[in-house]
């Protein structure tokens, strides 16, 4: 059934005045792209591009700490079973077809399966829509909530520091994007008082990523809690990035949506990160909505994921037997980021100039710089830099994540890998930093 206000919102007299372009008696080309593209940009890309420009000047091998991709050295081969299901999908040849564009019936009732076991949050096959991994997700997600400023005005409140997609994704639409703090003292956990201030009526969520990209944090069931009370009191829904997911250690991951009796909690989940395999391009929404205050975003997810189709039909055809993966399959990933975020803290902590936080789930270890203590370098792009072409280990700068004064290092390498990195930077920070 088409929804009618969804419908009426596209309505073209909502839509601001056309400016006429005048291009004169004589006809002349006048392609141009829109001026929002350029407002539409991923820094991570972009440092990662400026930063190895040019060749490191010392002969080590160059080591590329920087991008959050767990296939990269790899860290570990992705389920078996996984492989299996995929292959026997290419080679039984009955999933190549299109499917319902917001997934597969069989492929939704995997995820609700999956979240029914893990999350103990029970979904209904029409909540779920299947995406092209988290970042379409999140930007079907985004188009459905935020409205046009020529309607209405809102706003959405994002983590600092932060996922980069998230602005990226953002700046072609219309909200005001208001950041909230993540308090490294207080093991990351968000600033509340900051959420409680930045919200207001035209709020149309409140964006929580836990585990959390960059810092690496798991939060408690309390923390949790106390961000259900303040969206609950302003009424506002809670867009929950998991795609980190279960991918913790010293604690047990507690989902957002297990904990709420009344906030609408959209979750993103998905196949990149708890699965390894990121270029699959897998992803997903779930709807939870104990007080079905929020059916206007379910039939908008459900439009909006039928504008185009889902992802592609073999990894839908092979979803069941890749999400039922043996709970021992994940442990063996764990502990190995376990490992690495040990010998990372020793080995960071043991650095002059540089301290971290241990971590507890994702696959990273956000470093702080201790300005004060290098003296020749300016800021955080400049100890990357240095340290790239010094050392030739590559780390993404805290700018990228809207932090300046750290770097982030990714928990994805072979175990020795890292050894000789914290080896690195440790000399390099030896070099370059004031001893008392
Ligand atoms: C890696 C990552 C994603 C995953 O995005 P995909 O599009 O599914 O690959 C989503 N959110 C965060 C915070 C991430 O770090």
């Amino acid at each position: 059934m088409p929804d009618l206000q969804l419908i009426a919102a596209q309505d073209s007299s909502t839509h601001p005045p056309v400016k006429e372009v005048n291009v004169g008696s004589k006809r002349e080309w006048n392609v141009r792209a829109s001026p929002a593209v350029g407002r539409s940009r991923n820094p991570i890309r972009e440092t990662l591009a400026s930063i190895t420009a040019n060749q490191p000047s010392c002969s080590k091998t160059p080591i590329n700490l920087g991008l959050g991709d767990p296939t990269h050295y790899p860290l570990h081969p992705p389920p078996p079973a996984a492989i299996e299901a995929v292959a026997k999908a290419v080679i039984g040849g009955g999933s190549n077809g299109y499917l319902n564009g917001v997934g597969s019936t069989e492929a939704r009732q995997a995820v609700v399966d999956y979240h029914g076991r893990w999350d103990r949050v029970k979904y209904d096959i029409s909540d779920i829509v299947l995406t092209h991994g988290v970042g379409q997700g999140l930007d079907l997600l985004f188009s459905v909530m935020i409205p046009p400023a020529s309607v209405e005005r809102s706003n959405i409140l994002l983590p600092r520091p932060g996922f980069a997609q998230y602005t990226a994704l953002l700046a072609n639409l219309d909200a005001e994007i208001r950041y909230y703090d993540c308090v490294e003292e207080k093991d990351w956990e968000v600033d509340l008082e900051m959420i409680d201030t930045l919200c207001d009526e035209n709020t149309r969520a409140i964006l929580v990523n836990n585990p959390s990209n960059p810092c690496g944090s798991n939060y408690s069931r309390q923390a949790l809690k106390d961000i259900l009370e303040i969206a609950d009191k302003h009424k506002v829904p809670i867009i929950a990035d998991e795609i980190y997911g279960h991918m913790t250690w010293s604690s047990p991951f507690t989902p957002l949506a297990s904990l709420s009796t009344s906030v609408p909690i959209i979750t993103l989940s998905g196949l990149s990160k708890r699965f390894l395999v990121p270029g699959w391009r897998f992803g997903w929404l779930c709807l939870h909505d104990p007080l079905g205050v929020a059916s206007s975003i379910k039939s908008g997810m459900q439009c909006w994921g039928n504008r185009f189709m889902g992802p592609n039909s073999l990894i839908q055809s092979a979803l069941p037997s890749i999400l039922a993966t043996e709970p021992e399959w994940y442990d063996e990933v764990i502990n190995k980021i376990e490992l690495l975020a040990k010998i990372v803290y020793q080995g960071i902590s043991d650095a002059p100039g540089l301290s971290t936080t241990f971590p507890s789930g994702a696959m990273y270890s956000f470093v702080k710089i201790d300005t004060a203590a290098f003296p020749s370098i300016r800021d955080d792009v400049a100890f990357a830099t240095a340290l790239y072409d010094e050392q030739a280990v590559f780390v993404l700068p805290g700018l990228c994540f809207g932090m300046p004064g750290y770097f982030r290092i990714v928990l994805g390498t072979p175990s020795e890998v890292m050894v000789d990195v914290i080896g690195r930077i440790q000399e390099f920070c030896d070099e370059h930093s004031v001893r008392d």
